[in-house]
């Protein structure tokens, strides 16, 4: 599964639309500091539902909306899309490209659609789960999070490790059966 394109419209330093297109290989992304570049993995990490403003470095969802410069006003909206190669069918889905979006607006709105359609952002984290690529995973490891790792709890660092292994959505699925 590859990473085809990433669609950033009002999140944090963003007002424009950006489009990032990931060509074959390893892509690098530089630019002086300040210029955006963490902005741009949290991006991903907020497509993919990260629910944390603290992680996003911010202390309220709300933050990571473009809240303007002295040039020009803050924005209402923050959007961001996230299109992967599926056609080697890694993620368990009949589409050869998945699209994944994520929108909040200044009144709390928020929505998360999968190809288009609107969708819960369990729906999301399913989708994800077990492909190495989820939240917690070691394919995003941003500024000081490595030391995170190392530093984390011995039953954090297993939750990790099951996530890259496939088994950490099963153990969810039967954690919410039991609840139910
Ligand atoms: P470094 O090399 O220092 O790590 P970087 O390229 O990773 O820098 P970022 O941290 O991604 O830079 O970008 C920081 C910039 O994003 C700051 O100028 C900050 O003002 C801006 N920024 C963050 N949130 C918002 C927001 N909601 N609206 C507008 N600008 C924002
Ligand atoms: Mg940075």
């Amino acid at each position: 599964m590859k990473l085809k394109s990433l669609e950033i419209s009002g999140f944090k330093s963003f007002a424009d639309k950006t489009i990032i297109e990931f060509m074959p290989g390893m892509t690098g992304i530089v630019g002086p500091n300040g210029s955006g570049k963490s902005n741009i993995i949290e991006a991903i990490r907020w497509v993919m539902g990260e629910q944390s403003a603290k992680d996003l470095r911010g202390t309220k969802m709300s933050d990571v909306i473009f809240g303007g410069t002295n040039k020009r006003n803050a924005l209402n909206r923050s959007e961001v899309s996230m299109t992967f190669d599926n056609s080697d069918r890694y993620v368990k889905s009949e589409f050869n490209e998945i699209r994944i979006t994520r929108k909040l607006y200044r009144s709390g709105e928020s929505t998360y659609q999968i190809n288009g359609v609107d969708s819960r952002l369990r729906d999301i984290h399913e989708l994800f789960m077990d492909t190495g690529l989820g939240r917690e995973s070691f394919s995003i490891i941003s500024q000081g999070r490595v030391e995170g790792i190392f530093n984390a709890k011995p039953e954090e660092r297993r939750g990790i490790i099951e996530e890259v292994a496939g088994v950490y959505k099963y153990k969810q699925n039967k954690e919410r059966a039991q609840k139910e």
